[in-house]
């Protein structure tokens, strides 16, 4: 089977894990019900001593991690790989934590509730079937499986943040727990890798502690938690390659897992994981150059930021003009210049300008 659309239908999700559950590695089960009644589905793989905790679109319209998860379990079915894997690691996946926004591409819940700032509170039906998962399953290792904007660079670079990761803090001291620890460790395991493909464009997450986001709870419990953060990977706006790459980082990690625990040097990993440059918001998706006449006006570069919406089972693009009360980015993964545009405006009053650019953009920049 192939996801390679940008809108996963839970429906197809769901068929996907059927199949793999057909495989005697594998077995799936309803571990509860959202807020409208729709069943959070746990695919379980493998039997072996170490047991990893995977759960993705907790935030509903992210599905590039899931996609990449689908495609790398369904490498372990009927396969030398999966009957290796199965003997040293057990995975409970949830692909879909959140069905409701997955249904609807929505980051909350029915109930417009961040799930991501729920762990502590657990004023949720879906905060409650994970605590609950967490607690019986008790894992070794969790993967917080999350997609990011393309409004993420990273710190002092033109790079923009293909993927971050985070290993989160576990205390307000943002201390290097055991737990976190181990989870840098894997982090630069599978960043040595994804840096051949994407060179310095990988970065990691601020890790100011919040014990209502689920990764800082686990890690708080003292269980490795890696944050997956799939972004934007050039003009790829189904984010295949951005999904490619996260199933390798899959792969380069149960491999890892399945080798024998590491003596840590701590004082180098910790510092390797500090190298990866920091996260920022400085991207927008496209700036268009020297808009506007400059024969009456300065030369001026608009700033173009794509809304995402849910259509007939597609997602659009929608070219919206980053607002005059929002700081500018300094860079955009698309630049052009409009001449048509321009010409456009030297035929219109000033005072039409703002009303007709941000209805031409929305027709020809969208998608
Ligand atoms: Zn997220």
């Amino acid at each position: 089977m192939e996801f390679i659309a940008r809108y996963l239908a839970p429906d197809h999700i769901l068929s996907a894990l059927k199949s793999f559950a057909q495989d005697a590695n594998f077995s799936l089960s309803v571990l509860g019900k959202s807020v409208k009644g729709r069943s959070i589905y746990r695919l379980n793989f493998g039997s072996g001593p170490k047991k990893i905790l995977l759960w993705s679109q907790m935030h509903g319209n992210e599905t590039t991690t899931t996609k990449a998860l689908l495609h790398y379990l369904q490498t372990l079915v009927n396969s030398e790989l999966g009957n290796e894997l199965a003997k040293h690691l057990e995975l409970c996946v949830i692909p879909m934590l959140n069905p409701d926004g997955a249904a609807a591409y929505t980051r909350l819940n029915a109930n417009e509730v961040d799930l991501n700032r729920d762990a502590q509170d657990l004023s949720q039906p879906e905060s409650l079937v994970f605590r609950e998962v967490f607690n019986s399953f008790k894992p070794d290792l969790c993967l917080n499986l999350h997609g990011q904007r393309s409004i993420y660079g990273l710190t002092g670079s033109e790079n923009p943040a293909v993927l971050s990761f985070l290993a989160p803090a576990a205390d307000d001291q943002r201390s290097i727990t055991p737990a976190r620890l181990e989870a840098m460790r894997l982090i630069n395991c599978m960043t040595a890798v994804l840096h051949e493909d994407l060179g310095q464009q990988i970065g990691r997450y601020d890790d100011t502690f919040n014990g209502n986001c689920l990764g800082d709870y686990c890690t708080q419990q003292g269980v490795p938690t890696i944050l997956f953060e799939a972004g934007h990977y050039q003009q790829d706006y189904t984010r295949n390659n951005t999904a490619a790459l996260i199933q390798k980082a899959y792969t380069v990690l149960f491999d890892e897992l399945c080798s024998p625990q590491p003596v840590i040097d701590s004082d180098a990993t910790v510092a390797a994981y500090l190298e990866l440059p920091e996260n920022e918001i400085n991207y927008c998706d496209l700036i268009l150059k020297d808009v506007l006449p400059s024969d009456v006006h300065d030369a001026k570069d608009l700033y173009i930021q794509y809304k995402e919406s849910l259509f007939e089972g597609v997602i659009r693009f929608k070219a919206e003009l980053i607002g005059a009360d929002t700081p500018n980015p300094e860079f955009a993964h698309r630049y052009e210049n409009d001449p048509e545009l321009n010409s456009e405006l030297k035929r219109l009053n000033q005072e039409d300008w703002s009303s007709f650019i941000a209805d031409y953009v929305l027709k020809k920049y969208s998608h």
